[in-house]
């Protein structure tokens, strides 16, 4: 029987009306209910705004190093607290359970890197910009010297609207910098699979948080548009889709807000023929099956230049098949199911597409040997795909591998800078004039040699070019601090 699911505003739990709507989020591998989440009116998010609004009073004059005392004590309780939040991760996302982990630990990371916002947020000095005489000339020094200095501020309330692939880590490379730098900030993740995310957000109680810090609301669209055009909001942090992302960005914009969105993606991944083959065939296998290919930095695409394609395919193909399909929380499973039915049916509707568009179906993920019950497809492979086929333009966010063959370096490089996108590109070689080359023509905002998912830890800014990114300062690293702060600049004489 499905539970009503609350919102976290103020430090406290708050229901939705009797009777409001709500949208059944169940676990993807068995179908088993998991709860009721409200999909509130605006007024969940007036009330989250106006919370936030009122701890910013506060929050923002606590000196840096005590905010940064509450992540310390947050990160323990975290890490004391991990399994149980993979668990429910793999039960409402239906990652397995070791995705699961290493993804909150991705989310420490960001953890530990905004405990350093004392260091981060420290501005500069510049003394004796200049001398003024002509009010008040001392003796001695034949004028009187003017300094100058930039410190870095909080903007205020701050907003994060999140997607359902990462849970946890998503909503983490936005709100512990944010509050960190002295904002107050209010999240709604998605209605997907809130029940993680929420865990997340109610733990910082523990860590000493003063209420209204940190507020969850739960919600679709309208709760999102409601704050990202709230007139209290000063920055608004987006991950998702690029349609979802180019609206936000263009309506927080629009009514003066502060705007990221890092968005969809179709990333492709060159082989050369002198690459290891190895280590190519398990890092396309990972970058295209990890995360039953629900990734931002899934590798969905391969261009293999001359013959490399014939031993990438063989090998990729029978690494692919020797996955266990399963639901995550079982023993030697290395794929669970996809998030939902619609995004099941959504992935085979690209798989018919690619079998018309004429690409050879080399590895059909209808057939694979897994559970009947539940939203599984298994890895699908695609050969002699162009770039203009859908399965090589569309983000289909599943397991589905297209390949691509073409002939040169400068052929694959064209391939990649063809896509719309340009969140990340990898090459496998053991060229350095390769790697060099495709470093410096790729068109993406982040690459990789010899790795599969080239994903940029906490203290480097994570985003794509392209349709990838709509904004200015990336996510994580000193842009994420950036994003979070604004400049004030002092000129100062005393007479
Ligand atoms: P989504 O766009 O459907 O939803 C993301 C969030 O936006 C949810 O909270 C949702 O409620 C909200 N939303 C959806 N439509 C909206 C609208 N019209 N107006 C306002 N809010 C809206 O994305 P998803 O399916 O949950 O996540 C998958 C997508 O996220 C993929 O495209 C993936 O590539 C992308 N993603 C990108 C990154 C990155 O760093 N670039 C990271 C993770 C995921």
């Amino acid at each position: 029987m499905s539970q009503p699911v609350s919102h976290f505003i103020a430090g406290a739990s708050v229901q939705d009306a009797a009777g409001s709507k709500s949208f059944e989020v169940s676990n993807p591998a068995t179908g088993a209910p998991l709860g009721l989440v409200p999909m509130s009116s605006t007024e969940i998010a007036d009330q989250a705004v106006a919370a936030a609004a009122k701890a910013f009073e506060t929050w923002s004059e606590v000196p840096v190093g005590d905010r940064v005392q509450c992540l310390f004590r947050y990160k323990q309780i975290l890490e004391d607290n991990i399994n149980d939040i993979a668990d429910i991760v793999v039960d409402e996302h239906g990652k397995t359970k070791a995705e699961a982990i290493g993804s909150l630990r991705r989310g420490i990371d960001c953890i530990e890197f905004a405990t350093a916002a004392p260091a981060l947020i420290m501005g500069r000095t510049l003394p004796q910009i200049a001398v003024s005489t002509s009010f008040c000339r001392t003796e001695d020094q034949g004028g009187v010297g003017i300094d100058s200095q930039v410190d870095r501020v909080p903007i205020g309330v701050c907003v994060g609207i999140t997607p359902f692939n990462f849970p946890v880590m998503v909503p983490m490379w936005m709100w512990p910098m944010a509050i960190a730098c002295g904002n107050t900030f209010v999240l709604k993740p998605s209605e997907r699979d809130p029940f993680s995310t929420m865990r997340e957000v109610e733990l910082t109680r523990d860590a000493g948080f003063p209420p209204g810090v940190l507020n969850l609301v739960h919600g679709g669209p309208d709760v999102a548009n409601r704050l990202i055009t709230h007139p209290d909001v000063a920055a608004v942090s987006f991950v998702g889709s690029t349609g979802a992302g180019e609206h936000i960005y263009k309506t927080g914009c629009a009514h003066g807000k502060r705007v990221q969105c890092m968005c969809g993606a179709k990333n492709h991944s060159i082989i050369m023929p002198d690459a290891n083959q190895g280590a190519a065939v398990d890092g396309i296998v990972g970058s295209a099956f990890g995360n039953t290919g629900q990734r931002c930095l899934a590798g969905s695409v391969v261009v293999c230049v001359g013959d490399s394609g014939d031993w990438l395919v063989k090998g990729v193909t029978e690494k692919a098949k020797a996955i266990k399909i399963g639901p995550g929380n079982q023993e030697g499973v290395g794929m669970g199911p996809l998030v939902s039915k619609d995004a099941q049916d959504r992935v085979l509707k690209y798989i018919d597409a690619g079998a018309k568009e004429g690409a050879k179906l080399v590895l059909d993920g209808r057939a694979a040997d897994m559970p009947a019950k539940g939203c599984f497809v298994g890895p699908t492979i695609f050969d002699n795909c162009t770039s203009d086929m859908s399965i090589v333009r569309e983000e289909i966010f599943g397991p589905v591998l297209s390949i691509m063959r073409v002939k040169t370096l400068e052929d694959a490089v064209d391939a990649v800078n063809k896509s719309e996108y340009g969140n990340m590109s990898v090459i496998f070689t053991d060229s350095g004039h390769a790697a060099r080359r495709f470093q410096r023509t790729a068109q993406a905002g982040m690459l990789g040699v010899n790795v599969g998912v080239p994903a940029p830890m906490a203290a480097f800014p994570f985003a794509g070019w392209g349709r990838s990114f709509f904004g200015d300062l990336h996510a994580n690293g000193e842009d994420g601090m950036r994003f979070f702060t604004k400049s004030r600049v002092m000129v100062t004489r005393w007479l």
